[in-house]
């Protein structure tokens, strides 16, 4: 009858999981959009050498500002559009970004690294090291200066694969970083087979730095490990003075990243951040 048509019709309504169905088919209908209108943007990290105080590099780090649904994480939307297949596309955006500012600061006289994350899938695609290979040829810097971050899960994934990928990068110049180390079930044996520039040290170890024991040994560990096989280490999710001085009496253990140092930042406000870190942090 029509009171249970209506009913059933309100029921569809308020299905909270058609709204999270509606919600994710609008973001991957916007991706083209959010590309071109710039509701994609980046904000950059920087990773900072602990002893001498100056900045290692960044980390570049996708945001959305989207038209309905504001501010968005990247934890939220990413997966997302991983499962539409459009992290080629987008990171492919990132990418051309990315090169375009370390072009652009290299012209001015300053050589930056910055790092990308590249989605699991994208890392073993051959269209990834043809982009990678046009990017440099129409910016024209150093490859060493764009530094490609893949999961250590994503790599655990499909390990000839990425063995045979970050082989490739490497060739061609770029830095690799394996990302969240510590979280996958990562073996030894591919560690030695993979042939990554720098670990970085996934943010939940140094969350329990200093206090807990266990955390801070797995952390003396995992650096003392990076260091016998020639890797640079990268500590991530940094946030207390604590923490720093902890680190700071470890061997081999030389850049982090995090908040004590800083957020992800837009363009502007880092250059202000570089400004206020130099003046401030050195006489510490
Ligand atoms: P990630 O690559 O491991 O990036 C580090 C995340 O930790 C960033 O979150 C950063 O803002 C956050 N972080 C850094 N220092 C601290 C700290 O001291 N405390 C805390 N609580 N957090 C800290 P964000 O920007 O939200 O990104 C989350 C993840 O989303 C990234 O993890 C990465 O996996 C993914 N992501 C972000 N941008 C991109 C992108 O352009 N492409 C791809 N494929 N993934 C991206
Ligand atoms: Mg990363
Ligand atoms: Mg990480
Ligand atoms: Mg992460």
């Amino acid at each position: 009858n029509h009171h249970s048509v209506r009913y059933e019709h309100e029921v569809i309504h308020y299905n909270p999981e058609i709204h999270i169905q509606s919600f994710q088919n609008t973001l991957v209908a916007d991706v083209e959009q959010a590309m071109r209108e710039n509701h994609f943007y980046l904000v950059y990290q920087p990773k900072v050498e602990m002893v001498s105080e100056r900045m290692a590099g960044l980390e570049a780090l996708l945001r959305w500002n989207h038209p309905i649904y504001g501010f968005l994480s990247p934890a939220v939307f990413i997966p997302i559009l991983e499962s539409a297949d459009k992290m080629f596309d987008v990171t492919d955006w990132v990418i051309d970004r990315v090169c375009q500012q370390i072009a652009s600061w290299e012209k001015s006289g300053e050589k930056i690294q910055v790092s990308v994350n590249i989605p699991g899938p994208y890392v073993t695609s051959p269209r990834l090291m043809s982009y990678l290979r046009e990017s440099i040829d129409k910016y024209g810097f150093e490859p060493e200066l764009l530094e490609l971050e893949m999961t250590e899960t994503s790599a655990v994934e499909n390990i000839e694969g990425a063995i045979q990928a970050v082989h490739a990068f490497r060739n061609s110049g770029f830095s690799v970083a394996l990302d969240d180390f510590g979280t996958g079930v990562s073996s030894l044996s591919y560690l030695k087979r993979l042939p990554v520039s720098t670990l970085k040290i996934d943010k939940s170890f140094v969350d329990g730095v200093p206090g807990s024991r266990k955390d801070s040994e797995i952390m003396k560990a995992i650096i003392a490990l990076g260091n016998s096989l020639h890797l640079n280490i990268v500590i991530e999710g940094v946030e207390t003075a604590q923490q720093v001085d902890y680190l700071y009496h470890i061997d081999g253990c030389k850049v982090l990243q995090g908040y004590f140092y800083a957020k992800p930042m837009v363009l502007s406000e880092l250059e202000e951040w570089r400004e206020k870190f130099i003046s401030e942090l050195t006489i510490r």
